[in-house]
């Protein structure tokens, strides 16, 4: 795996010496993104309109070229997978069509806590159906005393509820690091007749992902944090297979969605494609799109399972570092189970967090800050080392006393 590390530009912060463990805010910059992105201003340079044919890779069907690589890495088929938008356009796309609240089956659940864009999403669209969100929203909380949730409670709290019409929750807490499991909130949901999606932010090219068999009718992500699309980039989106043809589902239509066959025919009525390239709305940008290929091939290449193994010994041992270190002013709310978190610590710092944040990053040691208290690290299997994370440990147990 450290050939990979080779194949990334890592920022320049205090001279060579970054520890950069942000991949779960904006991952790194692939070295071969340029090329690709060269490619495409080269022909449009040189074809102009013609480049949506005659481009080395036209641009007409462009996002096509992402459709295999990413329904790999969610473990989907082809058919379920879309890249476009940005995440949460792609969520409010995804709840016109499957949140559909009656007068007796209206609620929403979601963590508690969950990142703000999710919860503006669900709380505006609980009110543009005329519902209100302080009856319509269910957010999961720990049990007293605990940090993070338990598939149990959210399990039994499904199956005691008959109004619930969606759960909508992320596949791994922004906040905590904490990995759900979606196939068992999936099943839930389903017994009960809700519909379940999740919000794979922090998931995507960070776990093993099965959403075909795991069953969601829908999941939604960015591409800019463990993805390497930059900055913005183009994000992606799962519609399950078993609504691949469903006509009757409501939708927002664009052209993009409309069958491809005779999208130019320009044709009145609104025929969608077949799954999930049906919800599109927009011809994508194919600069994004470049710069998200260079690194979608790379995970081609190092290939999920490969990049999981080192991913959990690496989070094992920055937690085994930072367990040895005897300060009381700070502790590790991440699950210590490994099937239970992505590449993530989150440490929660009982005094001066902030200051101390500002100290590391001042030392180009990055990692990511939230308010009150929590500084949360990524050592990224694809660019972070076992010697990255030591010098993170270092660095952190020095700043702490
Ligand atoms: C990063 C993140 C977002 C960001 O949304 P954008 O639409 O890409 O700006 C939303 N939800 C979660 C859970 C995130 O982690």
């Amino acid at each position: 795996m450290k050939e990979f590390r080779h194949r990334f530009l890592l920022p320049k912060i205090a001279g060579d010496g970054c520890v950069y463990l942000c991949g779960h805010s904006l991952g790194l910059q692939p070295r071969t993104a340029a090329a690709y992105v060269d490619q495409e201003l080269k022909d449009w340079a040189e074809l102009g309109v013609e480049g949506h044919f005659r481009a080395k890779n036209p641009w007409m069907p462009y996002h096509k070229l992402l459709s295999e690589q990413t329904a790999e890495l969610v473990g989907a088929k082809p058919l379920e997978v879309v890249v476009m938008n940005s995440l949460t356009v792609n969520l409010h796309l995804m709840m016109v069509s499957f949140y559909r609240p009656t007068a007796s089956k209206h609620k929403i659940v979601i963590e508690r806590g969950a990142f703000p864009s999710d919860q503006y999403a669900v709380k505006s669209q609980i009110q543009f159906h005329g519902f209100d969100p302080a009856t319509s929203l269910i957010e999961l909380t720990p049990l007293r005393g605990e940090i993070c949730l338990r598939e149990e409670e959210i399990e039994s709290l499904i199956e005691r509820s008959d109004d619930i019409a969606l759960i909508m929750m992320g596949g791994v807490n922004y906040a905590t690091g904490q990995a759900f499991d979606m196939a068992r909130i999936t099943r839930a949901g389903h017994k009960k007749g809700c519909a379940v999606g999740f919000d794979l932010a922090h998931a995507a090219g960070n776990l093993n992902l099965k959403l075909h068999e795991w069953g969601p009718d829908f999941a939604v992500w960015c591409s800019y944090k463990y993805l390497n699309g930059g900055p913005g980039s183009v994000a992606g989106c799962f519609v399950h297979e078993r609504h691949a043809q469903a006509r009757s589902l409501p939708r927002l239509a664009g052209w993009w969605g409309h069958d491809e066959g005779s999208r130019f025919e320009m044709a009145p009525d609104f025929q969608p494609m077949s799954g999930a390239d049906g919800w599109q709305l927009s011809n994508p940008s194919i600069v994004s799109l470049a710069v998200l290929r260079a690194s979608m091939d790379i995970f081609r290449e190092a290939g999920m399972d490969r990049l999981r193994a080192k991913s959990e010994s690496l989070t094992a041992y920055l937690e085994f570092l930072l367990n040895r270190e005897p300060s009381s002013n700070f502790s590790i709310i991440t699950p210590r189970e490994k099937t239970r978190r992505g590449a993530q610590v989150s440490i929660r710092i009982v005094r001066n967090g902030r200051l101390l944040c500002e100290r590391l990053a001042a030392e180009g040691v990055l990692g990511d800050w939230r308010e009150p208290d929590t500084f949360r690290v990524a050592p990224v299997p694809l660019y972070n080392s076992y010697h990255d994370v030591f010098r993170f440990a270092r660095r952190f147990a020095a700043a702490i006393r």
